[in-house]
């Protein structure tokens, strides 16, 4: 295993780590004990940083680890978990969600704490709440090490927030299809020349870059001199960037485990050679000639005076152009909860005006109000509408419901 440094306090950590959201199941819950074998295994093979989150695994990850993690294993690994900051009211909740985060964990403390899934609306809500006056506190008083925010917006957002808080680390979707998309690689640069710790969520973009590969893009594999797996070339290319910390992989087989940490034992920043680049800029070019919306994410066009996330709605109508038919496209499923208003304000398609101003700056000259309808077409079906509806009235619900679960686990 190969480790890199937080550049702000000095920690080593594995370049690989372990993300508790796929665990192996059995029944419907976790499967305690192959999970429990998987992850100790990992960890026995170098692996200490854990990432897990309130909602992953139907809010039974954060349970599970503290659990697995009992008989030494927590004094091994750096704990990386989240607030959900959909279930936030007002400052108290912050300290209530934190208190059962720990008491679920088995532990005096998270040695990273992350706001999960920031997007523009979570973001200004969080600070009018008082999240920053929060981490401090939280990092003062012990109960958190680090601090950090995990993201789902633009480049413009993230530069933001970078500069709002001194940050220890942040987490980022990146692989060789979203160079343009999000953070992107000019945020990861961003990040890191700021002394940011940047860890990579999505290196297979949800396992799309490692499974169901057309013959065309197996071909361009295959010419290459050196043999790699798909999931080996794309995670290989992320570490290739020594902005990058580590790269988070969702691990449910013994075997992934092993052919993950084999890769990342050879996995030094600036290693692939031109020839290997670009092979990979070879196939990710394949894949965008599948994109129908020929956008770059350049933002030349942002802001939309009606709030429409035209990047972020043209990745994933592209997406979805890509991988549909896959069995594994989730782009419905996102551009649910982040374009139509569930994770922060809408920012979907169908609030186009038709004003023409983003035409002028899209130097792809892209009929951008035109695409729109077209998006909105795919991902705005009416019972997807409904469904968002139903969803943002749930939520007050679904979070007193949430909270209420926690406080009974804690008197049992
Ligand atoms: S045409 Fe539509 S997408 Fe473009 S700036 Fe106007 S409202 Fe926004
Ligand atoms: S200006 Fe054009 S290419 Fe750039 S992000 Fe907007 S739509 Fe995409």
């Amino acid at each position: 295993m190969l480790y890199r440094e937080v550049p702000k306090n000095g920690d080593k950590l594995s370049i690989l780590g372990f993300g508790a959201m796929r665990l192996p199941k059995k029944d419907g819950a976790i499967d305690q004990e192959k999970a429990t074998a998987l992850l100790r295994h990992a960890i026995d093979n170098g692996i200490n940083y854990i990432d897990t989150a309130w909602t992953y695994q139907k809010e039974q990850s954060e349970s599970f680890l503290g659990s697995a993690l009992a008989d030494g294993y927590r004094e091994k690994v750096r704990i990386a978990t989240k607030m959900p900051h959909w279930l936030i009211r007002d400052r108290q909740d912050m300290d209530k969600i934190l208190q059962f985060q720990l008491n679920k964990l088995h532990t005096d403390y998270i040695d990273y704490y992350l706001i999960h899934s920031l997007t523009k609306g979570g973001w200004e809500k969080m600070k009018e709440n008082g999240v920053l006056e929060f981490l401090d506190r939280a990092k003062n008083d012990g109960r958190i090490r680090n601090t950090g925010f995990s993201f789902h917006d633009n480049l413009e957002l993230f530069k933001e927030i970078i500069d709002s808080y001194d940050w220890d680390i942040c987490l980022i979707q990146y692989n060789y299809l979203d160079k343009h998309n999000q953070a992107g690689t000019e945020g990861l640069r961003y990040a890191a020349e700021k002394g940011i710790a940047v860890m990579v969520m999505e290196p297979l973009r949800g396992g799309n870059l490692a499974r169901n590969i057309t013959p065309e893009i197996s071909d361009i594999w295959s010419e290459a001199d050196v043999k790699r797996t798909p999931a080996e070339w794309a995670l290989r290319w992320v570490w290739n960037h020594p902005e990058v910390t580590v790269v988070l992989s969702g691990m449910n087989d013994i075997s992934q485990v092993d052919e993950n940490i084999r890769t990342a034992s050879e996995a030094y920043p600036n290693s692939l050679n031109q020839k290997e680049l670009d092979t990979v800029a070879r196939v990710a070019e394949k894949y965008s000639d599948l994109m129908t919306i020929p956008c770059t994410g350049c933002n030349y066009c942002m802001p939309c005076p009606a709030g429409v996330d035209i990047p972020g709605c043209f990745e994933m109508y592209n997406s979805r152009e890509i991988f549909k038919g896959t069995g594994s496209d989730d782009t419905q499923y996102r551009y649910l909860l982040y374009q139509m208003g569930i994770l922060g304000n809408r920012s979907s398609a169908s609030l186009c005006i038709n004003c023409g101003k983003c035409k002028e700056q899209c130097p792809q000259h892209i009929d951008i109000p035109g695409k729109m309808k077209e998006v909105e077409a795919q991902f705005e079906k009416p019972v997807i509408k409904l469904k968002a509806t139903a969803m943002r009235h749930i939520l007050p619900f679904f979070r007193q419901f949430s909270l209420f679960k926690n406080r009974q686990r804690n008197k049992n």
